[in-house]
């Protein structure tokens, strides 16, 4: 019989590597923790009603990607496919909303499912860290979001990003220049599908990566001419507070996104290292999501960071980061009392806080000493019948090849002192 493989469009995250993806779900975490966002964790899938007015109807990812199942009992069920509507949906019914302590401020990380054609940064299972800012319409908190993903993938030691800017008005002002863009797009040569899109979708088109679409798209009507008063003064107000923070960003204004709920604010991060899967995170605002999924009126604003791609990009850039060690100390019994008694020394450093792995399995020495480099520790500690005769183990700087005797029982103060 074959092995089993891991489906189509996915990929195990597996030592050492997967190091490195926990440093950068922490990384893009560590500023959102420090910013007044508290945790929020949701089920992996949502009645897919919730998506489909949430996300959109006329949206690839719930009429093309979403994994949406019935489930034994006849729920209409779905992967969640983002993370934005999920926590929308949570906060409101956990009436956060309600506590007069407006925004509601929540961060989020775990796994999601798109139904996509697999490609390098492209998967069917993908991780994301986000952040919701609920229930506030102010500039600042644009700004704040926007500040704090850049500061994320600054920490990370990436350089070779950008951030596209744009607004998409709101429900005074998009509509109009709605109308417009579609009397200019039913005028183009254009397929089947693309037709409909104008119909049910048509800032989507101005998305279209393909070249004989793009170039017929030269003087098509931009949303920055159609925004109203309001929205123009929001969004300049945003520029300004990025700019005063010194983040630098690009005015994009055909940046779009994938998803129907945002309004005003859209921004993109994008690494110029990745390729056709340049987008590493995006987000922005979507003041009219809550009544979409039934709430009162909140004005909200958000982004997503994708886990895998910053990772990709880290790669692209050539990056390392600095990991510590996950082993300090590695103990190598040689016979089995020193077995029994080094096993016990292992668990009392490890309750002091050290690091601490044994070498399993009666291994012999040579083999244990190589387990015990591999293992990336500073300090073996191996002990055999005759250092327990007489009370010691050898303490072993595995860099310098120094060794000095210890007694037992000043163990993990002489491994502390050597680590320090
Ligand atoms: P979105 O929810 O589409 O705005 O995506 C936000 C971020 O999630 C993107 O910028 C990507 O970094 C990541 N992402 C979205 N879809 C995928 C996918 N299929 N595979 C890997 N990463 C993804």
């Amino acid at each position: 019989m074959s092995t089993f493989q891991a489906p189509k469009g996915t990929y195990d995250l597996i030592p050492p590597s997967s190091a490195t993806y926990l440093a950068v779900r922490e990384a893009i975490a560590a500023p959102l923790r420090n910013s007044g966002y508290g945790y929020i964790e949701t089920p992996g899938f949502e009645n897919v009603e919730l998506f489909a007015r949430g996300v959109g109807e006329s949206t690839d990812i719930v009429t093309k990607e979403m994994y949406a199942f019935e489930t034994k009992g006849g729920d209409r069920l779905a992967l969640r496919p983002e993370g934005t509507a999920s926590t929308l949906r949570a906060a409101l019914e956990a009436n956060l909303h309600k506590g007069g302590n407006l925004p509601v401020k929540l961060w989020y990380s775990g796994s999601y499912y798109r139904y996509e054609r697999p490609q390098k940064g492209r998967y069917r299972h993908f991780s994301q860290v986000g952040a919701e800012a609920i229930g506030v319409e102010d500039p600042a908190l644009d700004a704040e979001l926007i500040i704090l993903a850049n500061h994320s993938y600054r920490s990370l030691g990436l350089s070779d990003f950008r951030i596209l800017l744009n607004s998409l008005g709101d429900k005074e002002c998009r509509p109009v220049y709605r109308a417009a863009l579609q009397d200019f797009l039913r005028g183009l040569e254009l397929d089947e599908e693309t037709r409909r899109r104008i119909e049910i979708n048509p800032l989507r088109v101005l998305d279209d990566k393909r070249e004989s679409v793009q170039e017929q798209l030269i003087g098509a009507p931009m949303l920055r001419d159609y925004l109203c008063e309001a929205c123009k003064t929001y969004h300049e107000q945003v520029r300004e507070l990025l700019t005063a923070a010194g983040v630098a960003f690009e005015d994009d204004p055909k940046l779009v996104r994938g998803l129907d709920y945002y309004t005003r604010t859209t921004f993109e991060f994008v690494h110029d290292g990745l390729g056709s899967q340049s987008a590493v995170g995006g987000g922005g605002r979507y003041d009219g999501l809550s009544e979409m999924i039934g709430g009162p009126a909140l004005p909200s604003v958000g982004w997503a960071l994708g886990v895998d791609r910053t990772v990709l990009a880290l790669e692209a850039e050539g990056i390392t980061l600095d990991l510590p060690a996950a082993t300090s100390v590695y103990a190598v019994p040689l016979g089995e009392e020193a077995r029994r008694v080094l096993f016990g020394k292992v668990t009392e450093l490890r309750l002091a806080g050290v690091a601490t792995d044994f070498a399993y399995g009666g291994k012999g020495l040579k083999n244990a000493m190589k387990s015990a480099n591999r293992s990336g520790a500073r300090l073996a500690l191996v002990a055999g019948e005759r250092d327990l005769a007489e009370g010691l183990v050898q303490l072993k700087d595995l860099q310098s090849g120094e060794q000095t005797a210890v007694a037992l029982d000043a163990v993990v103060d002489e491994v502390r002192r050597a680590l320090a």
